[in-house]
């Protein structure tokens, strides 16, 4: 699929809706703890403004009509757009303007006036309930702050929200095109969805097998190997009858780990479980460890991480492959005894793309793992899209995607 992208258009005299993704996690007294979010979108602004156009930015903000105070009121305070304001304009070195209701009067007043090189923040769009619920009035008034739409919100994508489908309605398709960053999210999950060179292995961890049913489902149409980790290998231990003591484990599942194993033997796939496991007698970073087969878990122990075994066999089929696509840690990551799986698959990873192969990282808590063992730059690429990344390897259609491409 060819994209239409803001890299090939020109902006000049154009004023610029773009939805960008500015939902930052914020301390006690609101400061940013990490600000990528932001900087994820400067390329585009950046292009923007240098080709002579001005920038209209939306976003959400956290979700105010879910979380309300105690006395049942919307938090504005909490969840005003406001806080990133100052952050907004250092990175991109404009002083930027703030609509403090983004479809007021005023905030349509403020950006009808934008000259180029101008950048204004509209205000929370969430503080609105037709943003989620996609409402048409809603989203045509959105549209009116800007002649052309960009959409750089991949980490929404999945949503059929106002501002990140609906308000493309109201474009024309010269006139509506992805950012950068999406554009480039959607490149890297199709490189390893559509043209993945082989071996293909998927990784995936995690705590449910639920979770990643689809995932699975769908990658079994498409990867060589399906290494699986985390608290959800003991769904598929125990359904092979193995002991799996107090491991986590989905006993509605049970059947689906059968047919996902046995279709994986009719297409061929090696669907690869851990063989042993790191085991522990309560859930608790000062636990007690063993090592057990992952089938033979002794009652009143669980599985908390791959063991060594595992670890070997894991890596030997990492090392091997030429596309990489991890979703979900080995382990319980975020306790040191039972980080050493997660690690060692992220270092596995990494000197496989080191010796050439294509590795796609996503999904929260594996994000958050590559980052914690400094690897991210040694991968290919660190997806940001979260539901988003795991919807379009599920084989969904994303609407904020098709609401571009048509
Ligand atoms: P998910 O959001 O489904 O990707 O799951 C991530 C969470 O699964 C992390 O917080 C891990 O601590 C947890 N997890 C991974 N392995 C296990 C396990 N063996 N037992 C319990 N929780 C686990």
């Amino acid at each position: 699929m060819e994209l239409k992208t803001a890299a090939d258009f020109n902006f000049k005299g154009k004023r610029v809706l773009i939805r960008v993704d500015f939902n930052v996690p914020l301390d006690k007294q609101n400061n940013i703890t990490d600000d990528s979010r932001i900087r994820g979108a400067l390329l585009t602004i950046r292009k923007i403004l240098s080709d002579g156009g001005s920038v209209v930015l939306m976003s959400h903000l956290g979700r105010p009509l879910k979380k309300l105070k105690e006395d049942g009121s919307v938090d504005y305070a909490k969840y005003t757009l406001r806080h990133i304001l100052k952050r907004t304009s250092e990175l991109t070195g404009v002083e930027v303007k703030f609509a403090d209701d983004c479809i007021s009067n005023n905030a349509f007043e403020m950006s009808s006036q934008l000259k180029p090189g101008e950048v204004l923040l509209l205000e929370n769009l969430r503080f609105y309930k037709e943003e989620e619920k996609g409402d048409a009035a809603f989203a045509e008034k959105l549209s009116k702050h800007g002649d052309v739409y960009v959409n750089d919100a991949f980490g929404t994508a999945h949503r059929a929200h106002a501002s990140t489908t609906i308000v493309a309605n109201y474009y024309t398709a010269a006139n509506k095109m992805f950012g950068y960053l999406m554009a480039d999210e959607i490149k890297h999950a199709d490189k390893v969805l559509k043209s993945a060179e082989k071996p293909f292995t998927a990784i995936l961890g995690g705590a449910k097998v639920s979770d990643k049913i689809l995932i699975i489902e769908n990658l079994l149409n498409k990867a060589d190997n399906i290494l699986i980790g985390g608290g959800m290998a003991y769904t598929f231990f125990k359904a092979m009858d193995g002991k799996i003591g107090n491991s986590l484990v989905e006993d509605d599942r049970i059947q689906l780990a059968l047919d996902l194993m046995d279709k994986a033997k009719r297409k061929g796939v090696n669907l690869l479980l851990p063989v042993d496991s790191i085991i522990a007698d309560k859930f608790d970073a000062a636990a007690n460890t063993a090592i057990s087969e992952s089938g033979r878990i002794p009652d009143g122990w669980m599985g908390l991480d791959i063991a060594n075994n595992a670890i070997y066999d894991f890596t030997q089929v990492i090392l091997s492959s030429k596309t990489i696509l991890w979703n979900g840690p080995m382990g319980v990551f975020e306790m040191p005894k039972f980080q050493n799986g997660t690690k060692a698959v992220a270092e596995a990873v990494a000197t496989a793309t080191q010796n050439g192969a294509f590795s796609l990282v996503g999904g929260g808590d594996s994000v958050a793992a590559i980052h914690q063992f400094g690897l991210a730059d040694k991968v290919s690429y660190v997806s940001t899209g979260g539901g988003a990344m795991l919807e379009y390897f599920e084989g969904k259609e994303l609407p904020g995607i098709k609401a571009i491409t048509g």
